[in-house]
């Protein structure tokens, strides 16, 4: 009887805290604003720098440039722009390095695929990844003279 006091004891002390638990995936989860998500991507900021795919340390990004449509300018626009989720570790790096913020950081996580090929993301799925854009980026980063 004791025992039986002792746990309705423990049970009605829980019911009465906060949850910890979320009904995910029917309620969608609100990542913190500094969380690494996929990332989006804008072609009309892209100069084809090159220096996401060059410090991206899985080497996940490819990406190919073509001339100016515009005869006047000399920088390369973008043509092709991938990458691959298989290998990419949202790690931020390639964000940060960004001096455009043509590629920025969203809040978005859902990646859950049935085949390995749905992982390799191209431009114009980067380019519609477009919700929960994280707000803090590097170049806003930069200005409020952050590290
Ligand atoms: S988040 Fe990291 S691993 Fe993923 S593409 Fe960017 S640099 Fe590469
Ligand atoms: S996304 Fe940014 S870093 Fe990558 S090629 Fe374009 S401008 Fe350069």
């Amino acid at each position: 009887m004791k025992g039986l006091v002792k746990g309705l004891g423990v049970t009605f002390k829980n019911l009465t805290r906060k949850k910890v638990t979320y009904r995910y995936p029917d309620v969608p989860l609100k990542m913190p604003d500094r969380f690494r998500g996929i990332q989006h991507f804008i072609p009309e900021k892209c100069i084809v720098c090159n220096q996401c795919a060059r410090i991206c340390p899985t080497q996940c990004i490819t990406l190919t440039g073509k001339p100016n449509p515009d005869p006047e300018k000399r920088v390369k626009v973008i043509d092709t722009f991938d990458i691959n989720f298989e290998i990419c570790i949202l790690c931020d790096l390639c964000t940060e390095v960004c001096p455009t913020e043509a590629i920025v950081m969203t809040n978005n996580f859902e990646l859950a695929a049935y085949s390995r090929d749905d992982l390799f993301k191209d431009k114009d799925w980067l380019v519609a990844n477009n919700t929960n854009v994280r707000s803090e980026n590097s170049l806003n980063k930069r200005a409020k003279g952050a590290n």
